[in-house]
């Protein structure tokens, strides 16, 4: 897991990108930050621009304008009177789910939780199973229709808010740096864009009405997207990368014995976190990774601190090209650029930890 820069300017984004649409973006964006720096957030008051030319190419106005279409379509519908009111507020409440910083949209989903909201999905509840899976196709329609499909304009859009991450978020060991059209060569015969899986943190097949806000969403690799599935992250408490903070020590790396030929990496999680046993991240460390860890481990015993001087000065090289050429040693800023970044940081803050 590495952490993802979840600020305002990185939650919206436009299926356009010329001057007119970049000033309305920073208008946006800027209105976005007064509501987070004023002590009642009211989301709503982003509809000042809902009537600006060119506001249906924000993914804010555009999914809003989708989604309050579809759920006047449910209202209308034979759907039990109790799911009609929640339905009723959750069209209240769309910037909010839309548009919010990752705490605020936790929190949001907290309620529902806590009321047992019809809105998620529970076996056995009182709510007729033809009306959830209604509202649920709707949410899932829309999501296909207007972000992940490739023929979808907001697409493109959504990984060049990642363009800084180069590995999946998640596992921290594959790269997920998508191919437009016109970077691919005929010569490969191929016609689509490829990109790396959207992943829902909180899954939409139990929180339907998350499924397009963009603090829920995150690039990944497919293993991790396939290994995560629906798993409810929400109840199995897990950590959204976006919520990770700097020199965050709720995950890290560790040697289980740091004197033995062969060593094991722990992956240590603060108790109530599950983030470890949802994504399996344990097992592939230990399985796939152990030659790489073994090599780091003798490569820093090779070049102790003498030979280190002497390669420094010989090469003209700072200390950060220096553990960058001989140990993968790398800063936090960069974790999202390289895969097993977090790891090899941990393992040797470890090894100078023990003295080794
Ligand atoms: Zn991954």
């Amino acid at each position: 897991m590495i952490r993802v820069d979840n600020s305002a300017e990185k939650r919206i984004f436009a299926s356009l990108n010329n001057s007119s649409i970049n000033n309305l973006k920073k208008e946006v964006i800027e209105k976005l930050e007064d509501i987070e720096s004023s002590s009642v957030r009211d989301y709503n008051d982003l509809s000042v621009f809902e009537s600006y030319t060119n506001a249906d190419s924000i993914s804010i106005f555009k999914f809003k304008k989708l989604i309050c279409k579809e759920i006047t379509n449910l209202l209308r519908s034979k759907i039990d009177d109790n799911f009609k009111a929640e339905l009723r507020t959750l069209r209240d409440d769309i910037y909010l789910i839309l548009s919010a910083d990752f705490g605020t949209m936790k929190n949001y989903l907290k309620d529902k939780v806590d009321s047992n909201s019809l809105l998620i999905y529970q076996e056995n509840k009182k709510l007729r199973s033809s009306d959830y899976k209604k509202y649920h196709k709707k949410f899932e329609t829309l999501y296909s229709k207007y972000l992940s499909n490739v023929k979808s304009d907001f697409k493109k859009p959504f990984f060049e808010l990642f363009n800084d991450v180069n590995v999946c978020p998640y596992c921290n060991r594959n790269f997920i740096n998508p191919i437009h059209k016109d970077e691919i060569t005929k010569l490969h015969g191929a016609n689509d864009n490829q990109s790396p899986d959207i992943e829902h943190f909180f899954p939409k097949s139990i929180y339907p009405f998350l499924s397009l806000s963009i603090s829920n969403l995150l690039p990944s690799c497919a293993f991790c997207n396939k290994i995560k599935s629906d798993v409810d992250t929400y109840t199995q408490n897990c950590i959204s990368p976006y919520e990770m903070k700097e020199n965050d020590d709720r995950f890290r790396f560790e040697f289980d014995s740091i004197d033995t030929d062969t060593r094991k990496i722990n992956l240590k999680c603060s108790d109530t976190i599950k983030n470890s046993e949802v994504l399996h991240l344990d097992n592939l460390y230990n399985e796939i990774h152990s030659d790489y860890v073994n090599e780091m481990f003798t490569k820093h015993q090779k070049y102790p601190d003498v030979n280190k001087k002497f390669l420094k000065n010989t090469f003209d090289l700072s200390e950060d090209e220096y553990q960058k050429h001989f140990c993968n040693y790398y800063k936090e800023e960069e974790f999202n650029k390289h895969p097993l970044s977090k790891m090899t940081k941990d393992l040797y803050k470890h090894i100078k930890e023990y003295g080794k």
